[in-house]
C-alpha cells in the first residue's frame, strides 16, 4: 500500500517536475558545445595555416641554402675554405664533419640536440631531380625560441597561445595611434620568426651544414590569421549574445508559464496544482513524527453570494479570503484556491483539540473578511494521526476528497462549522450508507414499530391523546431510536415512505382498538416537511386513513415548526383541506424557532405543542420563563387552539401548567413512549395516577431517564 503510494507520488512528481523544469540547462549545454566547436575550429584552422606557412618556409630555406651549398662546394674545389659563402649570407651556422666533430662555427649557435626528420621533394634543392623523389632533412629546435617545439607525437608543435599573443602585440604596435616608432616598423614587423636549425649534407655526406633557418610566419599570413581570429571572436560573441538573449527569454517565458499553470488568474491565488505539487514535496520531506491536517474550507453559499451580488464581487471576496487565510497560517503551511468558493489547506498540528480551536477561530475571522454581512464557512479536516497515517503515507488527493466529504456533511448547517474526517465520521457515513441500503427491506419486513406517548389532562389526569413515535427493531442492528435514522431518511427522501407507514399503522391500531370497544383518543402522527411539498398531501392522508376505516377525528397531523417556512400558500391550502376532511392539525415544537408567531398568524391550526425547551431551557422555572409559557397558552386560547406541553418531567411544572390552563401534557412525568400493547392498557385505564406506584403506565423514576426498550 505504502509502496504503491510512493510509486504514485513519484510518478506525479515527475509530471510536475517536467512541467516546472527550466530549459536553461539545455541552452547552457548547447552554448558550451558551440563554444567547444568554435574553439576547436579556430585552433584547427590556425594550426593548418601555420603548418602550411612553415612548410613552405622550410622548403624555401632548403632551396636557397642548397644553392649556397653548391657554391660552397665549388669554392672548396677551387681551394678556398668556402666559409665566406655562408658568412656573407649572414648565417648563424656550424659545419659538422662525418665523425660528429664540429668543423667550423659562425654566429650564435643555439641549436638543440633533439631533431626530427622532414621529407620534401628533392626538386626543391635541385630542379633537375624528379618531383616524386623525396629528400630527408634534419630539423633541430632552437633553444632560445620555443614557438616551435616537438609535439607529443614527435612532430611539429606550435605554441599557438604565444604565437597569437605575439601577433596581437605586434598588431597593437602596428595600429598604435601616435606611436611613430611603431609606424616606422611598418607592416614587416608583423612577421613572426620561429627559427629552426636545418641540416644540409655537403660533399656527398662528408660534411653537414647546420644553420639557423629563417622560419616563421610572414606578415601577410599573420595578418590573415589575426583577421580570421577576429572574425571568429566576433561571430562567437554574436552567437553568445543570441544564446544569452534566448536563454533569458526562455527562462522568463517559462517562469510566466509556471505562474500561469500554478495560479488561479481570477482571484490571483495559488491553485490546486500548486497545492498538490508543494504538499507532495513537504510531506515527502517531513519526519514521520509530524502531524498534518488537510482541510477543505468552503465559503457557504458562494453561488448565492455571486447571484445576489456579482461574480466579480464573489471573486474579490474570495481573493480577500485567500489573503486572510495566508495571514492566519504559518509560512510553512499551504493554502490554495480550489474554485467555487473552496480552499485547500495543509496545516501542521500537535493536538487535535488545539487544531479545532484554531480552525474555529480562523473560520470566524474569515467570516468578517471585508464584507458587511458576516459570511459563514465550513471546513472538513483530515488528520494524519486520527487516521493512523504518517506524513509519507498520505495520498493528498484522496484525503482531501475525504476532507471534502466531511465538509459536505455540514451542508445543512447554515453557520460556520468544522467537521473532522475521523473514525467517528467514517462510522457515521457507513451507517448512512447502511440505512439507505436496508430501509426498504425494513419497511417490507415491518421492522418499524409504532410507539405511543400518551397526553394527559394535567387537571384531571385523564388520557386525552397520544403521539405516534417511530422505533426501529432491526434484526441486525437492534433497537434503534428515531435520532439514529429519521435525519437520514429526511435527507435521502425516504421519510415520506416512513410517514405513510406510521400513518397506516397508527390508523390501523386506532381502528383495532375502536373495534375492540375501547374509548379511543386522537393519536397524532408526525408528517415531515419534505412531505408537505406534495400538492395532494391532504388527499393522500385521507385515503390512507380511509383505507384502514378509521374515523378522521381519531387522527391528528403534527407539523414541525420549521415546515412553516416553506410555501405558505400551499401550506395553508393543505391545512385547510385536512381540516375540511376532519383531521386536526398541530404545530409541533412551537417556540424552538424564530417565526412561530408569524406562522400562527397565518395558519389556521388546531393544536399548539409547546417545545420541551420551555421546560428544560435556561428560562425554565424562572419568572420570565413562566410568563412566556403562560402568554403562549393565552395566545393559543385566544386563537381557539388547544395546547400540549411536551417534555414535562417534574410535578411542579405539571401543576403550574394546570394552573395556566394547558390542555394536555406529553412528558415523562406521565409516561414515556411505549409499545402499542402498553398504550392499549393506558387507553383501557383512561386516566393516570402519577402519584401511585403501580399505575399504568409506569411513571418516570428520575427526570431524564430513558424509556424501556423491548427485549
Ligand atoms: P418530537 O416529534 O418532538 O417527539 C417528541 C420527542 O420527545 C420524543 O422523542 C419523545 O420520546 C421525547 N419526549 C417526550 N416527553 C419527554 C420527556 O419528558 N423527557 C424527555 N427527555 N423526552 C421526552 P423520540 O420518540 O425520540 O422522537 C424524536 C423525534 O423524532 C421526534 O420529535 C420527531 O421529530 C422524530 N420522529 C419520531 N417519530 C417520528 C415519525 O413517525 N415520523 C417523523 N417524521 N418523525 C418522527
Ligand atoms: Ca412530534
Ligand atoms: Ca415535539
Amino acid at each position: 500500500m505504502a509502496a504503491e503510494l510512493s510509486k504514485k507520488r513519484k510518478k506525479k512528481r515527475k509530471k510536475y517536475y517536467r512541467m516546472r523544469k527550466n530549459r536553461v540547462g539545455a541552452s547552457l549545454f548547447m552554448f558550451l558545445l558551440n563554444s567547444l566547436i568554435m574553439v576547436g575550429l579556430v585552433h584547427g584552422f590556425a594550426f593548418i595555416f601555420m603548418i602550411s606557412s612553415i612548410n613552405s618556409n622550410i622548403e624555401d630555406e632548403y632551396k636557397t641554402k642548397s644553392a649556397l651549398v653548391r657554391i660552397y662546394e665549388m669554392a672548396r674545389s677551387s681551394g678556398s675554405t668556402g666559409y665566406e659563402v655562408f658568412d656573407t649570407a649572414g648565417l648563424d651556422y656550424f659545419i659538422r664533419n662525418k665523425d660528429g666533430s664540429i668543423g667550423h662555427t659562425h654566429g650564435k649557435i643555439t641549436c638543440s640536440d633533439s631533431f626530427f626528420s622532414y621529407d620534401m621533394p628533392a626538386s626543391y634543392g635541385d630542379p633537375s631531380l624528379p618531383d616524386d623523389e623525396l629528400v630527408q632533412v634534419d630539423l633541430y629546435y632552437d633553444t632560445e625560441d620555443q614557438l616551435i617545439s616537438k609535439d607529443s607525437k614527435g612532430g611539429l608543435g606550435f605554441d599557438v597561445k604565444n604565437i597569437m599573443k605575439i601577433a596581437l602585440d605586434r598588431l597593437g604596435l602596428f595600429f598604435g595611434a601616435g606611436d611613430s616608432s611603431a609606424d616606422d616598423r611598418g607592416y614587416e614587423d608583423l612577421d613572426i620568426e620561429m627559427p629552426l636549425w636545418m641540416g644540409i649534407d655537403m660533399k656527398d655526406g662528408e660534411q653537414t651544414l647546420v644553420f639557423k633557418a629563417d622560419i616563421g610566419m610572414r606578415s601577410t599570413a599573420v595578418g590573415s590569421l589575426i583577421i580570421v581570429y577576429m572574425l571568429m571572436i566576433v561571430l562567437f560573441v554574436v552567437i553568445l549574445i543570441t544564446m544569452i538573449i534566448d536563454a533569458v527569454t526562455a527562462a522568463t517565458d517559462h517562469h510566466r508559464l509556471n505562474q500561469l499553470i500554478f495560479t488561479d488568474m481570477k482571484i490571483k491565488a495559488k491553485n490546486w496544482l500548486w497545492f498538490m505539487y508543494n504538499a507532495e514535496q513537504k510531506l515527502e520531506a517531513a519526519s514521520t513524527r509530524r502531524h498534518f491536517a488537510l482541510a477543505d474550507v468552503e465559503f457557504v453559499g458562494f453561488r448565492r453570494f455571486c447571484a445576489c451580488n456579482s461574480i466579480d464581487e464573489g471573486e474579490t471576496m474570495m481573493s480577500d479570503v485567500y489573503n486572510s487565510i495566508n495571514r492566519l497560517i504559518d509560512k510553512k503551511e499551504l493554502c490554495a484556491y480550489n474554485a467555487e468558493g473552496r480552499f485547500a489547506l495543509m496545516l501542521e498540528y500537535t493536538d487535535k483539540d488545539a487544531l479545532k480551536e484554531r480552525m474555529d477561530k480562523m473560520l470566524s475571522e474569515l467570516g468578517n473578511t471585508g464584507h458587511e454581512s458576516a459570511a459563514a464557512f465550513h471546513a472538513g479536516v483530515f488528520l494524519t494521526d486520527a487516521n493512523n497515517l504518517n506524513a509519507k503515507e498520505i495520498d493528498i488527493e484522496a484525503e482531501l476528497a475525504n476532507a471534502s466529504a466531511a465538509c459536505a456533511s455540514l451542508a445543512d448547517n447554515e453557520g460556520t462549522a468544522v467537521a473532522f474526517y475521523d473514525e467517528k465520521f467514517i462510522e457515521e457515513q457507513r451507517w448512512i450508507d447502511t440505512v439507505a441500503q436496508i430501509q426498504q427491506k425494513a419497511v417490507d419486513n415491518e421492522e418499524f414499530m409504532v410507539y405511543y406517548q400518551p397526553k394527559y389532562d394535567p387537571r384531571t389526569n385523564e388520557l386525552r391523546g397520544a403521539e405516534a413515535l417511530i422505533r426501529w427493531q432491526s434484526p441486525e442492528y437492534g433497537f434503534l431510536p428515531p435520532y439514529k435514522f429519521i435525519p437520514i431518511f429526511e435527507k435521502n427522501g425516504f421519510i415520506t415512505e416512513i410517514d405513510h407507514y406510521m400513518l397506516t399503522h397508527a390508523a390501523r391500531d386506532q381502528k383495532k382498538w375502536l373495534d375492540a370497544g375501547l374509548h379511543c383518543v386522537p393519536v397524532s402522527v408526525n408528517v415531515s416537511r419534505a412531505h408537505f411539498i406534495e400538492d395532494d398531501l391532504a388527499e393522500q392522508i385521507r385515503d390512507i386513513v380511509d383505507s384502514e376505516g378509521t374515523p378522521h377525528e381519531l387522527i391528528e397531523i403534527e407539523l414541525t415548526e420549521s415546515a412553516f417556512f416553506d410555501d405558505k400558500k400551499a401550506m395553508i391550502r393543505t391545512i385547510s383541506r385536512l381540516q375540511s376532511y376532519g383531521f386536526a392539525v398541530s404545530m409541533d415544537d412551537f417556540g424552538s424557532g424564530y417565526s412561530s408567531l408569524n406562522s400562527l398568524k397565518d395558519m389556521p391550526l388546531n393544536v399548539l405543542k409547546l417545545d420541551a425547551e420551555f421546560f428544560r431551557g435556561e428560562q425554565a422555572g424562572t419568572d420570565r420563563g413562566e410568563i412566556v409559557v403562560s402568554e403562549a397558552i393565552r395566545l393559543a386560547k385566544s386563537l381557539d387552539m388547544r395546547t400540549v406541553a411536551e417534555g414535562v418531567e417534574v410535578k411542579e411544572q405539571v401543576e403550574l401548567l394546570a394552573s395556566l390552563g394547558c390542555d394536555m401534557i406529553q412528558g415523562y412525568y406521565y409516561a414515556k413512549p411505549m409499545p402499542s400493547a402498553d398504550y392499549e392498557q393506558c387507553v383501557r385505564a383512561g386516566r393516570s395516577d402519577p402519584e401511585s406506584e403501580d399505575v399504568i403506565p409506569v411513571k418516570l423514576d428520575k427526570p431524564g431517564e430513558k424509556e424501556p426498550v423491548p427485549v
